[in-house]
């Protein structure tokens, strides 16, 4: 149960997830939200804290929330309130952050993990709704500091876990599924590399049954790699503490990327204390039922619901048919590749779609990796894709064949049939062209062919090879063995 090398210590992880909600405008001014504009470009009076503006709640962010919140089977609050959290800070002009805090506007709900050793539930205690902060920038002057408030403002949901995790295994995740969540439901891009989502991990380690130890924060994780790497790292630093007779402090640490390590950036007695009080420029946030419903009904079908859709009409196990529904595109690339075959009749859907979910999962995603393109850019359509599984399926090529012929369509985008005409990697069925190979074989090896027929069984595999390769690996694999074994007991 317990990963790495804790012992007998359990690790436990509770995250705290800020996602951008994906919105035109920002949460309370009608300034854009748009990535990578000049600094400064994407800026209001309200984000930019003059004196008497006034906040108008953008719709289009609650709705964002509240589709989250029932995509995770959370209890929508249909009443919230904002409150003001104060801090000094330069890329804060107002001085203080609205969010929410006594009054969120999602309850409790729960994300499912897709883990090999089975299903894992994960408590989300509650999600609110808050303002980003602007940036500090100290790449321009080694004097000076300059402000881009582009993204003051912009919508943030913080989506807050139990303390359920109890491995770096199961944190990493739990974030990749919320990130599939939000990117099906469209709520946020998830793009972690542009700042999109990021986490707070909260890690603290306890012998299994003891009540949970002290724990300490790692702020603003970017990317699903660090927030494993830093658990891992943080849950040893405290075992070794504990084990050799010191206590754990309450603080709040940076990880470190080019380290490997976290480090202590400030600890409880510094913790602010942020006077949360009520908006008093904003009202409650009442919302009908009738609003929420319509959410209800416009949700698309979640990850969860496809995967069991897939395991019950593909036959698929939980943790195969997980992965392939991790990605809403790789999923919509699986079902046009079933569609554009047509025979499932002749070899049933279940292995079909068994073919196509391995092609998928072991060949295709490793080479558009190394292309570094997305599904939807890959060079090889769905319809293309199902002209190799066709291939394979009537036995016109075989598999080792069949991974050269994606190479080449990689390359050149043709279809597999024309490739396999072009380069003639038909496979070879015909006996009588299989029995001269095997001739030549036999004759090529006289001795083995003597040692074999003297009882040396381990030999047939050598002339399986021989056979195989004097084809040009084109002979059908199932006819050599048959072949083989009449021809040699002859
Ligand atoms: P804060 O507001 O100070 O960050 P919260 O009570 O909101 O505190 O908790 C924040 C996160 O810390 C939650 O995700 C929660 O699951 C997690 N957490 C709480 N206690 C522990 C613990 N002992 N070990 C690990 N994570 C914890
Ligand atoms: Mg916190």
């Amino acid at each position: 149960m317990i990963k790495g090398n804790t012992g007998d210590w359990e690790i436990i992880i509770g995250l705290e997830v800020h996602a951008q909600v994906t919105t035109e405008s920002k949460l309370f001014s009608g300034a854009s939200t748009q990535f990578g504009n000049e600094p400064n470009a994407n800026v209001s009076f309200v984000d930019a804290g003059m004196p008497g503006m006034l906040p108008v709640i953008n719709a289009k962010a609650i709705g964002q929330a509240v589709k989250t919140g029932l995509a995770i089977g959370a209890k929508i609050n249909l009443k919230s309130v904002f409150d003001r959290k104060n801090y000094f800070y330069p890329d804060l002009p107002q001085g203080y952050q609205i969010s929410q805090f006594l009054d969120p506007i999602v309850g409790r709900g729960e994300v499912l993990l897709d883990m090999p050793e089975g299903v894992k539930k994960v408590g989300v205690t509650r999600i609110h709704i808050e303002q980003d902060a602007g940036k500090s920038l100290h790449e321009y002057n080694p004097k000076f500091t300059y402000i881009d408030l582009n993204r003051a403002g912009v919508a943030l949901m913080e989506i807050v876990s139990e303390p359920d995790m109890r491995s770096a295994d199961e944190a990493a995740s739990y974030l990749k599924k919320l990130r599939s969540i939000v990117r099906y439901i469209g709520a946020c891009d998830g793009d972690m590399e542009k700042g999109n989502m990021r986490c707070d991990a909260n890690v603290s380690v306890r012998k299994p049954g003891a009540p949970l130890g002290t724990r300490c924060e790692i702020k603003n994780v970017n990317s699903v790699r660090f927030l494993h790497k830093a658990i891992e790292f943080e849950a040893m630093r405290q075992v070794e503490i504990l084990e050799s007779g010191g206590k754990i402090d309450q603080e709040t640490r940076l990880f470190d990327a080019s380290q490997g390590e976290t480090r202590a950036m400030r600890s409880k007695e510094d913790a602010h204390d942020y006077r949360y009080f009520p908006d008093p420029d904003l009202l409650p946030l009442e919302l009908t039922q009738e609003f929420v419903d319509n959410i209800k009904k416009s949700l698309p079908e979640l990850p969860d619901q496809k995967k069991q859709r897939y395991m019950e009409t593909f036959g698929f196990n939980s943790y195969n048919a997980g992965v392939l529904v991790a990605e809403q595109e790789s999923a919509q690339f699986f079902e046009d590749t079933l569609k554009a075959l047509d025979d499932k009749k002749t070899i049933g859907l279940t292995r079909l779609a068994g073919e196509v979910s391995n092609w998928l999962a072991n060949e295709l995603f490793g080479r558009l990796s190394k292309l570094g393109v997305e599904i939807t850019q890959s060079p090889v359509s769905p319809e293309k894709f199902a002209g190799l599984i066709r291939l394979m399926v009537d036995n016109t090529i075989s598999g080792k064949i069949a991974k050269d012929v994606l190479d080449f369509m990689m390359e050149t985008g043709k279809e597999a049939a024309v490739i396999v005409e072009e380069k003639g990697l038909r496979q070879v069925t015909d006996t009588g062209a299989i029995e001269k190979v095997i001739d030549g074989v036999m004759a090529a090896n006289p001795d083995k062919v003597a040692e074999y027929r003297a009882g040396k069984e381990k030999l047939f595999g050598f002339f399986v090879g021989q056979a195989m390769k004097a084809s040009g690996g084109k002979a059908n694999p199932s006819a050599v063995n048959e072949l083989l074994k009449k021809m040699l007991s002859a």
